[in-house]
C-alpha cells in the first residue's frame, strides 16, 4: 500500500504541473477565451503576407444564429497602419479579434489578409503571421527569461534585451535583484497589470509579425505606466499591420483610423480630429471618458 501510495501521490504532482501548464496555455488566449472551432480545409495553403493589408469584407457573425453580434461591417487597415476599433462594451469590438485570428468563421462575408480569404489558409500560417498583446498576460511560474523568449524561444540574448528596451521594459528588470532570473507567475513575483502588458509586448516584438493585434487593458492603469505602455506600443505597431482593440480614448487619438461600433455595426469611421468634428457617436463617446477622467 505504501509503494503505492507514493507514485500516486507523485503521479497527482505530476497531473497537477500538466494540467497548469494546460491552463495556462488555455489563457495565453485570453483575448479569445476560447478554443478554434475552426478546422483548416483539405487544400489549405500557407498564408503568404505580403505587404499585409487586413479587409472585413460585409462581415456577419454570431456566436449562436439566433443572435447575430456583427452585421455587415466591412473596413481595411492599409499595410502598416492601425485601425482603433471603439464602442460600448458588447458592441463586438474583440470579436473582430478573434475573427482576424481565426478563432471563428464570418457567416456572412470575408476576413482576408493581402486578398487571401482566411478560411483558404492554414491556421498554423495565419497564427504566426499575427501576435496578439491580450489585456490579460499569462506569466508561466518561471523566470522573466523564459517568459520573454516565449515569443520565439530561439531568440538570443541580445534580441531579447533589444525587445525588452523597445518595450520600456529595461528599467524595471535592472531594479530587480535577479534581473533577468527573477521567477515571476502565481509563485514568483507578481507583475502588475502593466508590466505584464509590457512583457506581451516585448513577446511580440520578439514574434517579430507582420500583423499585430492589440486588446487594450480595461483595467486603468496610473499614467506613467500608461505612458510606457502607449510609447512601447508605438514601437510595435510602427511598420506593422496593427488593430487596435480600444477601452481608453488616450490610444486612438493617434491612429490612421477609429472605427466606431455600435451593435454590431459600423457606425462611423474617421480620424480622431474629423470625428470629434463631426460631432456624432465617437464625439459623445469622447466627452464622456474625458469627462470620467476628470471625475
Ligand atoms: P468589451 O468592451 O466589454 O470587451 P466587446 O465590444 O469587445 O466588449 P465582445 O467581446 O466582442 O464585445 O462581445 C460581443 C457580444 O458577444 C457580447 O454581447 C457578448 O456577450 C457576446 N459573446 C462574446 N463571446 C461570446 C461567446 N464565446 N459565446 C457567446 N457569446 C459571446
Amino acid at each position: 500500500v505504501v509503494q503505492l501510495f507514493i507514485p500516486l501521490n507523485f503521479l497527482g504532482f505530476v497531473y497537477r504541473e500538466i494540467r497548469r501548464a494546460l491552463t495556462d496555455m488555455g489563457r495565453m488566449f485570453g483575448l479569445l477565451d476560447v478554443q478554434p472551432k475552426v478546422r483548416d480545409q483539405a487544400q489549405a495553403k500557407t498564408l503568404r503576407p505580403g505587404s499585409a493589408q487586413v479587409r472585413f469584407e460585409h462581415v456577419g457573425f454570431g456566436y449562436s444564429p439566433q443572435r447575430p453580434i456583427l452585421k455587415d461591417v466591412s473596413f481595411e487597415i492599409p499595410a502598416g497602419q492601425t485601425v482603433a476599433v471603439v464602442g460600448a462594451s458588447g458592441a463586438g469590438k474583440s470579436t473582430l479579434a478573434r475573427l482576424l485570428f481565426r478563432f471563428y468563421d464570418p457567416g456572412q462575408g470575408r476576413v482576408t489578409i493581402d486578398g487571401q480569404d482566411l478560411r483558404e489558409v492554414t491556421q498554423q500560417s495565419l497564427r504566426s503571421a499575427i501576435a496578439v498583446v491580450p489585456q490579460d498576460t499569462v506569466l508561466f511560474n518561471d523566470t522573466l527569461l523564459y517568459n520573454l523568449q516565449y515569443g520565439r524561444p530561439e531568440a538570443t540574448r541580445e534580441e531579447v534585451e533589444q525587445a525588452v528596451r523597445l518595450a520600456h521594459l529595461d528599467g524595471f528588470i535592472r531594479q530587480l535583484p535577479d534581473g533577468y532570473a527573477t521567477l515571476v507567475g502565481e509563485r514568483g513575483l507578481k507583475l502588475s497589470g502593466g508590466e505584464k502588458q509590457r512583457v506581451a509586448i516585448a513577446r511580440a516584438l520578439l514574434k517579430n509579425p507582420a500583423i499585430l493585434i492589440f486588446d487594450e487593458a480595461t483595467s486603468s492603469l496610473d499614467s506613467a505606466s500608461e505612458r510606457a505602455i502607449l510609447a512601447a506600443i508605438e514601437e510595435v505597431a510602427a511598420q506593422r499591420t496593427t488593430l487596435v482593440i480600444a477601452h481608453r480614448l488616450s490610444t486612438i487619438v493617434h491612429a490612421d483610423q477609429i472605427v466606431v461600433l455600435e451593435q454590431g455595426r459600423v457606425i462611423e469611421r474617421g480620424r480622431h480630429d474629423d470625428l470629434l468634428a463631426a460631432n456624432g457617436a465617437y464625439a459623445a463617446l469622447w466627452r464622456l471618458q474625458q469627462r470620467q477622467q476628470l471625475a
